[in-house]
């Protein structure tokens, strides 16, 4: 499709209609899976850089399809919103995330944090039938992070900072998600009220080679952020040299593979109790 750009429509007509088709099936398939709740939360754990306990963690949504292939959540919930489906599709996730993580009987102060797209949020009844989701479950607000993108942000801005800030107000925490990839204003974000910062991942990624400028980009933003009042997650940290740079730059938090890939419910409640980083 737009891959393959728009001159050779014609010799690659096949092509196109094929692909077409699979994404038809792939469709129909998707919303089968809504409509049946057969995809799951898995959860990846978030480190503490200076006590080094495990002191949050993010759902993240996973998908197996019938004939088993895993389909990424990029691509899905992406679907999911052109279909109209993504509301549902997200009522079903915060349900399982907050029943699976209430019964692990995690410590008082263990955040954990869902993804909202911008549609979601911005739905009328998103606040109320959100809290009503996490008193149901048993968890406080206060073990409940929103992750918004940076992108979300220049939709409807307004209604987007009201509703964060009402949120916030009643104890659920905030984070701006893939910051620095999505052209926000710096001065969109002065005006919000949140709690965390996540640097995206592929700033993250670029900490090991020598180029001193990706170190100068994550630096600065940990040091505007702690300016600011918000607490910094750097997200993909797949090494120890990354580790260690983070440390030294005084970044809060680290998710990513180094630590442990995101987890079924079952995995991630023994990873928990195993868990040992001193
Ligand atoms: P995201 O919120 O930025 O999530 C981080 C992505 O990085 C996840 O990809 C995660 O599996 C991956 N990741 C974690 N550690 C590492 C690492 O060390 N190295 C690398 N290379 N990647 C790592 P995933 O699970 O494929 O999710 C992709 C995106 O799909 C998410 O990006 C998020 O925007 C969206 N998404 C996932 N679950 C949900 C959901 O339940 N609701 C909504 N609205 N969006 C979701
Ligand atoms: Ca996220
Ligand atoms: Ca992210
Ligand atoms: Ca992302």
């Amino acid at each position: 499709t737009k891959q393959n750009g728009g001159k050779n429509h014609t010799v690659y007509n096949y092509h196109l209609g094929r692909k077409f088709q699979d994404n038809n099936e792939l469709e129909e398939e998707l919303i089968r899976a809504i409509n049946d709740q057969s995809i799951s939360p898995y959860f990846q754990p978030k480190l503490d850089l200076s006590s080094g306990k495990l002191i949050g963690c993010e759902s993240l949504a996973r998908w197996q399809r019938t004939n088993s292939e895993y389909v990424g959540p990029d691509l899905f919930i992406e679907i999911a919103e052109k279909k109209h489906r993504i509301i549902e599709l997200s009522k079903s996730l915060f349900l399982e995330t907050f029943r699976s993580i209430s019964d692990m009987g995690l410590p008082k102060d263990f955040v954990t944090s869902v993804n909202v797209s911008v549609m979601v949020l911005l739905d009328d009844n998103f606040q109320k039938n959100f809290i009503d989701y996490i008193m149901q479950s048993g968890l406080a607000l206060n073990q409940i992070e929103i992750e918004i993108t940076e992108s979300c942000l220049i939709v409807d801005f307004e209604k987007v900072k009201s509703t964060l800030s009402s949120l916030r107000r009643k104890g659920i925490r905030i984070a701006i998600d893939d910051f620095g990839t999505g052209f926000a204003s710096l001065n969109y974000l002065t005006q919000l009220d949140v709690d965390t910062i996540k640097i995206d991942k592929s700033f993250i990624g670029q900490l090991d080679n020598q180029a001193k400028s990706n170190r100068v980009i994550v630096e600065s933003i940990i040091s505007m952020s702690h300016k600011l009042g918000y607490k910094v997650v750097a997200e993909g940290v797949e090494t120890c040299n990354q580790l260690k740079i983070l440390k030294a730059l005084n970044c809060d938090f680290i998710q990513g593979y180094l630590i442990s890939k995101p987890l079924n419910n079952f995995y991630f409640k023994s990873f928990m109790n195993e868990f040992d980083f001193t």
